[in-house]
């Protein structure tokens, strides 16, 4: 997600395939070496991650080659070096999976990053590393490695990622979280949010865009890019309140088949939450009125989701379950004006010991 605006070597071509998965991001764990104020994902130190026949579980159930391309797979955290033998079984399942026709990138903080772990990465045929902890919100130490890691990768023939690509070098990037960018307008989540650290209003309106759920269904026309924590997918980098679906036990094709017969997840589609509800009764005007009063576009899905629509999305192992329902307004305040649909919720969250 994060970092995804310089594209890599397309190894994938688009005539090839029925369709096209541009990008996939992918938390292999939440295992991490820092626990940041700003982290997202509440990534820390013993934080949950795959196991490795999970791992193949949900290699097994990414696009078929031959129907569906894959341009590139990130993988990430987390820190993904901090558990290096998963993220090398990860890295040798999708190269045994997709061979040169998919870009593997790795994202990491580079604390752990050293010479060796450099080698097996190349090794593993990885095409590009972004470093992403540059910014004030990591701890100086790890922003004085800078300079160590760009010796390195240049020591190897890499590529600065900001330069125009002209041959299949392998490719470096260094960038981090700015209150502009990639901390203001967006991640109304994890520590982020609850450290006040996101400023996001309806007028970021982030859904719209990359990594936003704009487009997440469109495989078959433009590429799209979904976000998978762990094995549960999600149609955006900010992520529903709970996932739609799980490559544990779908593949991610018929996952996002199924959300596209949903008036609900074409609207995401469309980058347009405020207009989710209407196939449930639910106006625009509405949905513009809530974005307001909670703050942004993504705590009025978080509503949306929570107070209409749990059956839209499944039980995995990343709901955000009660971290989203202290977002959601007392009862008396959400309770639906005369003439909107009541309740339809099936399913109660999972509590914090749950997830
Ligand atoms: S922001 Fe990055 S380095 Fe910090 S806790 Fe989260 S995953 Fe780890
Ligand atoms: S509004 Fe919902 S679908 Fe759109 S980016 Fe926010 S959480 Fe994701």
């Amino acid at each position: 997600m994060i970092g995804a605006d310089v594209g890599p070597v397309a190894l994938t071509s688009r005539a090839a395939h029925v369709g096209l998965v541009e990008s996939i991001y992918w938390v292999v764990s939440r295992h991490c070496n820092q626990r940041c104020g700003h982290c997202y994902n509440d990534s820390e130190p013993g934080a949950r991650g795959l196991s490795p026949d999970e791992v193949d579980r949900c290699v097994a159930n990414l696009p078929d080659a031959n129907d569906v391309g894959v341009e590139r797979i990130i993988l990430s955290g987390g820190e993904v070096l901090a558990w290096p033998a998963l993220l090398f079984h990860t890295l040798t399942r999708l190269y045994q999976r997709y061979g040169e026709h998919t870009a593997l990138w790795v994202q990491t903080n580079g604390d752990l990053l050293d010479e060796r772990t450099l080698d097996d990465l190349l090794a593993h045929h990885v095409r590009r590393i972004d470093v992403s902890s540059i910014d004030r919100y990591h701890p100086k130490s790890t922003i004085e490695r800078r300079e160590l890691l760009e010796r390195m990768f240049a020591s190897r023939g890499m590529l600065d990622a900001s330069r125009p690509a002209s041959d299949g070098r392998v490719r470096y990037g260094f960038w981090g979280a700015t209150e502009d960018q990639w901390i203001g307008p967006l991640w109304p989540r994890g520590r982020a949010r609850a450290n006040g650290l996101s400023s996001a209003a309806p007028q970021h309106e982030f859904c719209r865009m990359w990594s936003g759920a704009k487009n997440f269904l469109e495989y078959r026309g433009s590429g799209c890019e979904v976000n998978v924590q762990l094995g549960d997918v999600y149609p955006c980098c900010p992520m529903t309140c709970r996932p739609i679906g799980s490559l544990l036990v779908e593949p991610l094709i018929a996952i996002l088949d199924r959300c596209a017969r949903s008036p609900v997840f074409q609207a995401l589609n469309a980058g347009r939450p405020e207009r989710m509800g209407e196939s449930l009764g639910i106006s625009e005007a509405h949905g513009i009125q809530r974005t307001r009063a909670l703050g942004n576009h993504c705590l009025w899905c978080d509503e949306f989701f929570t107070t209409y629509g749990r059956a839209l999305l499944v039980d995995g192992a990343t709901a955000r379950g009660s971290v989203d329902l202290d977002s959601v307004p007392p009862a008396h305040e959400k309770r639906p004006a005369p003439g909107e649909p009541t309740r339809i919720a099936t399913r109660p969250f999972p509590t914090d010991d749950d997830c």
